[in-house]
């Protein structure tokens, strides 16, 4: 698999020619609209729905506030389990430590079950490097890596694909990996399952290694948890020999208590069912059964940084249900790849410059700019975590971050604003300049041009590209202060001299 995110285009070259496919927009209409349908059946099933999204924010910011000590309980509680237990600063680190372990055992191919994490620092590629190849096991996850695709949705990598183009790349990519599609395969959603279950089946038995990530890691217990529909989770999970975990340091909860609020919120929000097919727990190893050889690699990779953000750092409540996506006008018309990260959509918009910093290039600058603000994303978020918000923090960022060079015309008129409102008699005088301009605004403004559009919305001034689209209200011919020392603050008759 050769495709990267690396080097894509910012956010709107990238979304201009994601909206001239209009089979990418009918894909993803359908896929997305009958997930949000599920979801919103299976949501309203609950009458406590509101609290179990306050109980999953507040045990996610508590755990956040004492993240150090429940990382170290983790620890501890794995290491006492049987399980080796790496920290990651980076990427690179990261990789590092999965490679060398699958290096010590001398193999040249690993399993993997869909992990956000291990294919956000670019696993498969640098596992690529030292000859191991990893194969995905997760269908879509199979789809996009035998396409040489990239995953647009988190929880459907391939949503931007419709049944016979799978079919297409499974008759014509399988029998290069492995077992081929079978003879007069046809796009009949049960054939294609068959044809990836059979094709899978060889390198479940055949792997002595396998990778995974986890939707969470219980302090308490050493205990890790993979929530998935399909079985090869399963399958990653209990028949290789050893298992190397790469795991989010957010992911911990403190208490195996905890995970009974998530284990409601994130089916109902993701598929759209009640509890999901496969729920995994394991904790270190147990002798004569699975893995005999299980590392953790807690991974950090911009995750403490974007915890020192005080507005930014209820991003990582995310449990990666995607329902925030499949909401989302604007992901809906673009798709993931235009987010160019394997974390699209509205949480994709702030987590990456939140991981990843900004300033630092001009694509993850583009991504808070990614939305409409019209707050969908955070009316399902089952941890309530305030998107909007965080654009618009995240946008005020992006433009302290570019600031100097040569001022524009806004930012000459921002300063000069910012000159005359520090000073009581400076705003003053130019409340009374305003109200002689604004008689003579008013003057101008009953006439109308041709069409019957307002003079004043077209006056050339400074903002005049503003004004385009929109009518510049005159200003007031008495500002509010003028108005309060003649009235004596309404207490004086109306009509009282000036
Ligand atoms: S931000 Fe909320 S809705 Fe979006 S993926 Fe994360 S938990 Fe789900």
């Amino acid at each position: 698999m050769t495709a990267t995110f690396v080097g894509m285009p910012p956010f709107p070259s990238a979304a201009r020619e994601a909206l001239g496919n209009s089979q990418l927009r009918a894909n993803l209409a359908h896929a997305t609209g009958t997930i949000r349908a599920k979801r919103a059946g299976v949501v309203a099933e609950l009458d406590d729905w509101e609290e179990l999204r306050l109980a999953g924010a507040a045990i996610k910011d508590e755990t956040l506030r004492h993240l150090d000590e429940h990382l170290l309980t983790l620890e501890a509680s794995l290491q006492a389990r049987g399980a080796t237990v790496h920290w990651a600063r980076d990427a690179a680190e990261a990789c590092e430590v999965v490679a060398a372990i699958a290096r010590g055992h001398g193999v040249d191919e690993v399993v993997k079950v869909k992990s956000m994490a291990t294919q956000e620092i670019g696993l498969n590629e640098a596992l690529a490097a030292e000859g191991i190849a990893a194969w995905e096991t997760d269908l879509a996850e199979l789809i996009v890596q035998l396409g040489d695709d990239l995953p647009s949705h988190i929880l459907v990598p391939a949503i931007h694909r419709n049944r016979a183009e799978i079919r297409e790349i499974f008759r014509s990519r399988m029998g290069a990996v492995g077992r081929p599609a079978p003879e007069g395969l046809t796009d009949e959603p049960a054939a294609l399952a068959g044809a990836a279950r059979a094709h899978l089946r060889e390198k479940f038995l055949r792997a002595k290694v396998a990778v995974s990530g986890a939707n969470f890691a219980v302090a308490e217990t050493g205990t890790l948890v993979v929530v998935e529909s399909e079985g090869n989770g399963r399958m990653c999970l209990t028949l290789p020999e050893v298992l190397i975990s790469v795991v989010g340091i957010e992911k911990v909860l403190p208490t195996w208590r905890d995970l009974e609020v998530f284990l409601q919120l994130l089916p109902r929000s993701s598929t759209g069912e009640r509890m999901n097919p496969y729920t995994s727990t394991w904790s270190g190893v147990t002798e004569g059964d699975g893995p005999q050889e299980t590392h953790v690699v807690l991974l950090d990779n911009g995750r403490t940084r974007a915890l020192a953000d005080e507005v930014g750092r209820q991003a990582l409540r995310c449990i990666r249900c995607s329902a925030c996506l499949n909401v989302c006008p604007v992901y809906e018309r673009t798709g993931g790849h235009a987010y160019g990260s394997v974390y699209p959509g509205p949480i994709g918009a702030i987590l990456n410059p939140l991981l990843k910093g900004v300033g630092v290039d001009e694509q993850t600058d583009s991504l808070p700019y990614a939305s409409s603000l019209c707050g969908a994303c955070f009316e399902v978020c089952p941890v309530r975590i305030d998107i909007p918000e965080v654009l618009v923090h995240l946008r005020a960022q992006v433009v302290d971050a570019h600031r100097g060079g040569t001022p524009t015309g806004q930012d000459r008129a921002m300063r000069a604003a910012s000159w005359v409102l520090a000073g009581a008699r400076r705003t003053d005088l130019a409340e009374r300049a305003a109200g002689l301009v604004g008689g003579v605004a008013g003057w101008v403004g009953r006439r109308r041009l041709p069409g019957g559009r307002k003079a004043i919305g077209r006056l050339p001034w400074p903002g005049s590209a503003w004004t385009d689209a929109r009518d510049l209200p005159a200003p007031p011919a008495e500002s509010f202060r003028a108005w309060w020392r003649r009235t004596d603050g309404g207490r004086a008759p109306e009509g009282s001299a000036r």
